[in-house]
């Protein structure tokens, strides 16, 4: 028998992170939305954010932390909570129902611990993981180039070693949280071979000579800007390898369940959002005598919306369920980001249409999730890569 149920205790870490999210979350982000409507969202609390959204943002996170949120889905040996991928969807719809602001600071993402790490050593993990776990400090995943994102084959970044040690040079781009972060995850060739054993990952910790932040790039979601990472005979020890030399581009793709899911749950759990605005106005605004939500103009693209929504919403569910069963799900998961984030697109952008000029305003928010979505359909794998992959499960 199929269910989609989450096991008890599950639906009460759910059951709890709402109630965190209803009595911590949201009126922060009433408290402080002025301040986000003129600075950005911020995917994590830096960026060029006030310091007092910057303060609660970095506490807001140690919090989710301290009662186990944060790093939820991580197993327990790494020190989460062993959340299962239904349960990651839940946790971040449950999250994103809420819109954008501080609700980026409650589940790890892309700033945060991954699985990925699950391969460093005791010792490793002491450094580099544990502080990530309880939110003190945070990373960034630099595997995109200048010249190569879709096709990491094409990295040109390189790792050489010298006695004890790796010499990296080379540039990365659009490293969110890169300026922020207190180290980097930076994957670079060990190998002149053109196989995918060609890559190795590192832990690089700010500061480090030859590791500098270049230019920091305003993007249309000026989520917490995204920036260029630069490494000239930047030296690391040894122990800076994450796993084995070679296993860079495996170790990227560990995440990538995680990341997809992620970004599915957050997909669905905006678009319910902006719904639950959209029918609240639409049912007050009124013109030419009556609510606008009576008019078959207004309220069928919204009918398609919940539509969608909730084939987004069975789709991402059938695809965690397969992950927790052990079932293989490249398909499905790729499916699950690419059809919830170009679904997120369409929902925010029938229902700015249906506020009128309210929906454009910044403090409807819902603009603000349109100009998220647009990113969302490029990061972690194109709306194409993800048609790529789907494509070939299909055998094309
Ligand atoms: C806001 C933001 C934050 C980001 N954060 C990070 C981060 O933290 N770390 C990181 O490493 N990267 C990050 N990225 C980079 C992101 O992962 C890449 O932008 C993405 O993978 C696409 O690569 P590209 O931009 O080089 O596009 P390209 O690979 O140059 O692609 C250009 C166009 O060609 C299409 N295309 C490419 N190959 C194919 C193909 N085989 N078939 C069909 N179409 C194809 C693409 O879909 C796209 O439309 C971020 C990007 C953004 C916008």
């Amino acid at each position: 028998m199929v269910t989609f149920e989450l096991a008890p205790g599950e639906a009460r870490v759910i059951r709890d992170l709402g109630a965190f999210v209803e009595s911590e979350v949201v009126p922060l982000q009433e408290r402080y939305q002025p301040m986000f409507d003129h600075e950005g969202v911020g995917i994590l609390p830096e960026g060029t954010l006030h310091p007092d959204l910057l303060r609660a943002s970095r506490e807001l996170r140690r919090r989710s932390a301290k009662e186990g949120f944060y790093a939820m889905h991580l197993p327990e040996e790494m020190g989460g909570r062993g959340v299962s991928f239904c349960g990651l969807l839940q946790a971040h719809k449950e999250v994103f129902r809420h819109g954008l602001g501080f609700t980026l600071s409650v589940l790890a993402t892309i700033e945060g611990p991954s699985r990925m790490l699950g391969s460093l050593d005791a010792q490793q993990r002491r450094r580099w993981l544990d502080p990530l776990v309880r939110g003190e400090k945070t990373t960034c995943f630099a595997l995109t180039e200048p010249g190569a994102g879709s096709d990491v084959r094409n990295i040109q970044t390189r790792a050489r070693q010298e006695g004890d040690e790796w010499v990296i040079d080379g540039t990365k781009m659009f490293i969110t949280n890169g300026p922020y972060a207190d180290f980097a995850q930076v994957f670079a060739r060990t190998s002149d071979e053109d196989g995918l054993g060609s890559l190795t990952a590192f832990l690089v910790e700010k500061g480090t000579p030859g590791f500098t932040v270049g230019e920091t790039l305003e993007t249309i979601a000026n989520n917490g800007l995204p920036c260029e990472l630069r490494f000239e005979a930047c030296r690391v020890p040894q122990e800076s390898v994450i796993g084995g030399v070679g296993e860079g581009f495996f170790h990227a793709l560990t995440n990538i369940n995680d990341t997809r899911i992620q970004n599915g749950g957050m997909a669905i759990g905006l678009a319910q959002f902006c719904l639950d605005r959209t029918v609240e106005y639409v049912t007050q605004r009124t013109a030419f005598g009556k609510p606008v939500a009576k008019y078959q103009g207004v309220s069928f693209p919204l009918a398609d919306s919940m539509t969608e929504l909730r084939a987004a919403e069975a789709l991402a569910t059938w695809a965690a369920w397969r992950i927790d069963s052990g079932e293989s799900a490249i398909q499905e998961t790729s499916m699950t980001k690419l059809y919830c984030t170009e679904m997120l697109w369409d929902v925010a952008d029938r229902c700015i249409q249906a506020h009128g000029a309210v929906g454009v305003l910044r403090r409807a928010q819902i603009e603000r999730v349109l100009r998220w979505a647009r990113v969302m359909r490029i990061w972690e794998g194109t709306s194409e890569i993800q048609r790529m992959t789907i494509a070939k499960t299909m055998g094309l």
